[in-house]
């Protein structure tokens, strides 16, 4: 079975209202599979390398982080 990998729903993101620009569930992911081009922005997953562990997804304040 292969593990779940972290997605983000961009219907849930609310990047404009997290923290001061920098994405709380980016900085869990001490993988770097989760990037954040710039303050504000949403981020995008590098799924090919996520290792799954689903951090990212508890930092998320509006549960915009989806692992499947
Ligand atoms: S913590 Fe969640 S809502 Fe905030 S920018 Fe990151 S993915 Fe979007
Ligand atoms: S599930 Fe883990 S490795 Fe994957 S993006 Fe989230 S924090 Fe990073």
């Amino acid at each position: 079975m292969p593990k779940p990998k972290a997605m983000v729903d961009y219907s849930k993101c609310r990047s404009e209202r997290c923290d001061t620009g920098t994405c709380p569930a980016v900085a869990e992911c001490s993988h770097k599979t989760l990037i954040q081009d710039a303050p504000w922005e949403m981020p995008y997953s590098l799924q090919d390398f996520c290792i799954g562990c689903g951090k990212c997804a508890i930092a998320c304040p509006f549960k915009a982080i989806i692992m499947k």
